[in-house]
């Protein structure tokens, strides 16, 4: 079997809905399971609703669900017909008249919990995967809808929840596998799950792509497809430079960096099953299906070029701690991260000197009880709206040069870093900087190590930067008599 995952683009209105339909239909003699997003900009829609009756804002927030509802009835109506579509739009109308009472409860207690939120959330998934599934059987194909909530176990982390491996195993194979040995297409939502005790949780933004993971680690598929609006995983956000070229192949290390710094097109979490149980993960274009898109797999030959990609992300906080204890101290990292782990703050970047240092961490979360904790240990400082760049490719540390050409040029662009980092997995050179010099330095970068009368230019000039370093180790290697 395969997993296929169609995000909010792909089926944002009837048209792209029968075109993930005829995309399945191509693919209905390898058995695949479904996953799909909410209609693109409802779970924006939805968190905003939910804010705005927090607010005791309710007028707003009724007039966003009506937007909502209005949205998804046209598309039922078009999907199906408006005789055909009478059951599907009563399934819409209780859905979003319970998500009515919910919001009227939001208001009445001016207090919206991560679990509440949860609920209002789960709305989106909920009626797109009814909707596909309902528009597949329109379109002559056996489909199910398959409420993810009955299958996706995950703790009680509302709006960011882990999902349980084996629990969630178990309970995929008794749903799915039978209707997969009927010949039917299983329709899921992503994004969603349930607790053990069946209260509904999500996966955090983005999340449907980690859903079809799950699903595809679960059912041992043999590929995992996430269809999206570009056609591949790019050299870099195409969105800040259209000029991006799409990589045919990249290996899990470096698609799961790149994900985690920033690179939209793929959640983070979406590798760690796909890697656990060998599984390739392609991304691909729903506009455009004829072409092949981006294969993620654990050995991807290096691609030629310096780098693999660039990604940005932003909405990053940099907290550092001073103090002159720590100069020839013992124990003062240990402390320093014992305050995080105790925090749960996850730690992307670290530097460190003599006398202090510096740790991003993601500027969403709330840091007051942690700064709280490091005073006890220095001089705290925490600085906003900063921004991560991180360059991704197999083996930079062994290219001489490289590093001090990605800092020339942003000396060139008068862009003032913060940090460094060249990452122990010696695939990546990370960077912070202020957030609104990051797309200009990503330009730069991406200019320089990816445009094409750039690329051709380093490659001329590799040959004798790998002899200079030959060269190099000989001499280092003919001084300490190892030759
Ligand atoms: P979906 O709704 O299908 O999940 P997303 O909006 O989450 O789609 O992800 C696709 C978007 O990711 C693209 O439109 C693109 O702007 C952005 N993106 C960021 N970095 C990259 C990259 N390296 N390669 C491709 N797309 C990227
Ligand atoms: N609909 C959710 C979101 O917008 C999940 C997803 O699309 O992956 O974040
Ligand atoms: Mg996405």
């Amino acid at each position: 079997m395969i997993v296929m995952k169609f995000g909010g683009t792909s089926v944002e209105n009837e048209k792209a809905m029968r075109r993930v339909g005829e995309i399945v239909r191509g693919r209905l003699k390898q058995k695949p399971v479904v996953v799909v997003s909410a209609m693109a900009g409802i779970t924006d829609s939805l968190v905003a609703m939910a804010n705005s009756a927090a607010r005791g804002a309710l007028p707003e927030a009724f007039k966003l669900l009506r937007q909502v509802r209005q949205r998804h009835v046209n598309v039922a109506n078009e999907l199906l017909g408006a005789r055909n579509s009478s059951e599907l739009r009563a399934a819409i109308q209780q859905q979003l008249d319970a998500l009515q009472d919910v919001l009227r409860g939001v208001a009445a207690l001016g207090e919206l919990s991560a679990r509440t939120m949860d609920n209002v959330l789960a709305t989106g998934e909920v009626l797109s995967s009814q909707m596909v599934a309902a528009g597949f059987r329109a379109m002559g194909m056996e489909s199910v809808h398959v409420d993810s909530r009955r299958c996706v176990v995950t703790d009680g982390n509302h709006t960011k929840a882990v999902p349980l491996a084996d629990a969630t195993n178990e309970k995929l194979r008794q749903a799915v596998r039978p209707l997969l040995a009927a010949g039917k297409v299983p329709v899921m939502g992503g994004f969603i799950a349930a607790t053990e005790d069946g209260v509904t949780t999500t996966l955090g933004r983005g999340g449907s792509d980690f859903s079809a993971a799950i699903v595809g680690a679960g059912l041992q598929a043999r590929r995992i497809e996430i269809w999206t609006d570009v056609d591949g995983m790019m050299t870099t956000d195409p969105r800040i430079c259209p000029e991006a070229q799409k990589i045919d192949v990249i290996g899990f290390d470096e698609a799961s960096e790149l994900a985690y710094f920033g690179a939209k097109v793929l959640h983070p979490a979406t590798l760690i099953p796909a890697v656990e149980k060998d599984i390739p993960v392609y991304i691909l274009n729903s506009r455009n299906p004829r072409n092949k898109g981006t294969c993620i797999r654990r050995h991807a030959r290096p691609g030629g070029n310096f780098f693999r990609a660039i990604a940005l992300k932003k909405g990053a906080r940099v907290i550092s701690v001073r103090s002159p204890r720590m100069l020839m101290a013992h124990g003062f990292l240990r402390a320093l991260f014992e305050a995080f782990d105790r925090h749960a703050c996850v730690a992307d970047l670290v530097s460190t000197s003599e006398v202090s240092v510096s740790v991003t961490l993601d500027g969403a979360r709330d840091v007051s009880g942690l700064v709280r904790d490091l005073e006890k240990l220095g001089d705290v400082s925490v600085e906003d709206k900063k921004a991560i760049v991180c360059l991704v490719g197999e083996d930079i540390s062994g290219r001489v040069g490289v590093a001090a050409k990605v800092f020339s040029l942003m000396a060139e662009g008068n862009i003032n870093l913060h940090m460094i980092s060249q990452g122990a997995s010696e695939i990546n050179i990370s960077f912070v900087l202020e957030e609104r010099d990051g797309a200009d330095a990503v330009k730069r970068l991406h200019r320089h190590f990816f445009e094409r009368s750039n690329v051709a230019r380093q490659k001329r000039a590799a040959a004798p930067m790998r002899d200079s370093a030959l060269a190099l180790m000989n001499e280092v290697s003919a001084q300490s008599g190892v030759a």
